[in-house]
């Protein structure tokens, strides 16, 4: 805005003062666009990634505010690593512009490239990315003196479109320009303030439209300037403690190029360029953003994580790419991928206390990271909280897969500072030393950072692109999940603890209850099943007092029956009608002949005492016996009038063995 602005005032003769490169006569340095086949489809473009870093600004000079980021080559950065001195954080990137790199190097090396495509009818699409204060608005906007992307992209594109469409050339090209903002998820028109709320829709050619939305034809940058700038008034601005006029709104440009061919068969083609300075990328916690802004920051962030998925997702080829869940990936539907060609600008700072943004952008931007084995600076990030804490070798050199051999590239950079040189005794010191010593807000947020970034980083996933908020619901849930672990492990040991003490009581207490040996079970946190066989007291009573006789004891278990032997652990499935063959027979004998003193001698009333013998049952015995005399055997009892053949049988195998042990019969 504010270099815009000086455009409007100073006019057109100015600005061309301002902008030689643009205002040069052609072929000076300038646009070398040029026309090429119109039915040749380029392959799918990926989106590209460099990395901006700014000089410092506002007079705080590297002394006493060192930087934490330094350039390596035309394509990598490094950064210190919090988590050890002794480390550096390499990235890579498809270019790499540093503190002294000027807006022509950015213009000329990452968006001037793809203006070409334009005239192809393909689309393009620039955005600036990053924290608040980095630069987004210089690499975009600029200002008369440095003129950045847009004001030089525009100037190109017309004077391009004026060589191409003039009289007598095939094609006619026209351009428009609109101007929107999105602002917590809503599509405003820049052009047109007071339409409000705009829908994006998708045509069925998967031209992505916005009905509605104010077109200007501009022939001359002029016209330009008397759109744009107005327009720039209307965006929604805040100020937040990072910045003064922060921007908390995504503003769109959009430029359309437009041709139509002059003789048959008259084709028509369009392409569009997105100039985009995004919202700053920077964490709510630490702009102090609270209620409205903290909303704001909320709704950028979430396009702003959406924007990270679509990015990966196009430079990972994955089949899916969400460009629907967000207003602005869906209006950059077609302008992201395919056959579109864009250049993301990660804008970073070079002051430490971007350090966290820094990171959060770069990894947001990187296509790969390393982890190099040497210190950044002699100072560290927290140069005067150092204590000097001797540590081994092996601890200096860190984990051993942090550790990498110096490429050549690495050797060849040379650093003001003596980075290879072996650390000093001020050196080693425990990175456990500076935590102690930290802010603890912003420990928290870098302990946070370590455990998200060792947990995936140890899974191979695409670490480096994981947008903030993602990382942060990532962190909730790893703590959550720490949380119910360790409240599970408590409620395991408590039922252990509550098997055990049962056990030993039960062994207290000559509890019948037999458990199987606990080696056989497996200790979980679910109720134990008790596999108990529970037998007459008095069985083992007699059990106790013979304790050679040989009792077997009836089981259910499912539609079989299992006889288990007291003395034996293994028990041994049998078939159900052998269960006599497992008592002995003096036993059986003895039973048999207590019934039969039983059947011969007792009441009705005593007869009822045996199983299976009710009051009809036990008068009908007695009855036969006043007739017939006394039973010989028990098996006389099937020929008592009313009992069966199978109703005896039943009624031995359910008395017979406990009047063998010497059981007094209860009712049945
Ligand atoms: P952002 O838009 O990301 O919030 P700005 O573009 O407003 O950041 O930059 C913040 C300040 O830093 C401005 O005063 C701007 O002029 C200055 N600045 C940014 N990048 C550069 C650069 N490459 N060279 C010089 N000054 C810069
Ligand atoms: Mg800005």
């Amino acid at each position: 805005l504010l270099a815009t602005s000086c455009y409007h005032q100073q006019g057109r003769e100015r600005a061309a003062r301002s902008f030689p490169m643009i205002f040069s006569p052609p072929g000076a340095g300038r646009c070398r666009l040029s026309k090429i086949g119109a039915t040749r489809r380029p392959p799918p473009a990926r989106v590209r990634v460099a990395v901006r870093l700014r000089p410092f600004v506002d007079g705080t000079a590297g002394a006493s505010d060192p930087p934490c980021v330094r350039g390596m080559d035309s394509c990598s950065l490094e950064i210190a690593n919090w988590r050890n001195h002794q480390e550096t954080l390499k990235y890579q990137f498809d270019a790499f512009y540093g503190e002294r790199s000027t807006q022509q190097d950015i213009y000329a090396g990452s968006v001037q490239p793809i203006l070409r495509h334009l005239l192809e009818g393909q689309n393009a699409s620039v955005l600036a990315y990053g924290p608040t204060g980095a630069g987004k608005t210089h690499t975009m906007l600029g200002s008369p003196e440095q003129p950045g992307v847009i004001p030089r992209a525009l100037m190109d594109l017309l004077q391009l479109t004026r060589e191409e469409g003039a009289e007598g050339r095939p094609w006619a090209l026209s351009v428009t320009m609109s101007y929107l903002e999105i602002y917590q998820e809503k599509v405003l028109d820049l052009l047109d303030p007071a339409s409000g709320d705009l829908v994006i829709r998708e045509d069925c050619r998967g031209t992505i439209l916005i009905p509605g939305l104010t077109q200007k034809p501009i022939t001359s940058f002029a016209d330009f300037e008397r759109h744009f700038l107005p327009a720039s008034r209307n965006r929604t601005v805040g100020a937040t403690r990072l910045n003064q006029r922060s921007s908390r709104s995504h503003a769109v440009l959009l430029v359309k190029v437009d041709q139509r061919e002059r003789l048959a068969p008259f084709r028509q083609r369009e392409g569009k360029l997105y100039l985009i300075d995004l919202a700053g990328s920077e964490d709510n916690r630490r702009t102090g953003n609270k209620g409205l802004r903290l909303k704001e920051s909320g709704a950028i962030n979430t396009s702003l994580f959406v924007l990270g998925k679509v990015v990966d997702a196009l430079n990972q080829g994955l089949p899916r790419v969400p460009y629907r869940d967000s207003k602005l990936t869906r209006l950059l539907q077609d302008s992201l991928g395919g056959s579109a060609h864009s250049i993301l600008i990660a804008n970073i700072a070079p002051e430490r206390r971007f350090y966290l943004d820094t990171v959060s952008a770069l990894n947001f931007a990187a296509r790969s990271k390393e982890v190099i084995n040497r210190p950044f600076t002699n100072e560290s990030l927290q140069p005067y909280v150092l204590g000097p804490v001797k540590l081994s070798q092996k601890e200096l050199l860190g984990p051993p897969e942090a550790k990498r051999a110096r490429g050549p590239e690495e050797e060849e950079i040379g650093s003001p500072e003596p980075m290879a040189a072996p650390a000093s005794a001020s050196q080693k010191l425990s990175p456990l030393q500076k935590l102690s010593s930290m802010d603890p807000a912003m420990l928290e947020r870098l302990l946070s950072l370590d455990r998200l970034l060792a947990s995936q980083g140890s899974q191979g996933a695409p670490l480096l692109s994981t947008p903030k908020r993602e990382r942060m619901v990532l962190m909730k849930t790893v703590e959550e999940k720490d949380l119910e672990i360790e409240r599970l492990k408590t409620k395991q040991k408590e039922l252990e603890a509550k098997m055990l003490a049962q056990k030993a009581e039960e062994k207290e207490n000559h509890c019948p209850t037999m458990l199987r040996p606990l080696s056989h079970r497996t200790v979980t946190g679910a109720k134990p099943l008790k596999k108990a066989v529970v037998m007459p007291l008095q069985l083992i009573q007699e059990q106790a007092a013979s304790p050679n006789a040989e009792i077997h004891i009836l089981k259910n278990k499912g539609r079989k029956r299992k006889l288990e032997s007291l003395d034996a652990l293994e028990p041994e499935e049998k078939a159900e009608d052998c269960w006599e063959l497992q008592i002995s027979p003096e036993l059986l004998a003895h039973g048999r002949q207590k019934i039969l003193d039983l059947l011969n001698e007792g009441s009705a009333r005593d007869l009822r005492s045996l199983q299976r013998i009710g009051p009809k049952k036990a008068q009908l015995i007695v009855g036969w016996r006043e007739l017939h005399g006394p039973f010989s055997q028990v098996e006389d009892l099937e020929r008592v009038e009313g009992i069966t053949g199978k109703q005896m049988e039943s009624f031995l195998k359910a008395n017979i063995l406990g009047l063998a042990a010497g059981q007094r019969c209860g009712p049945s």
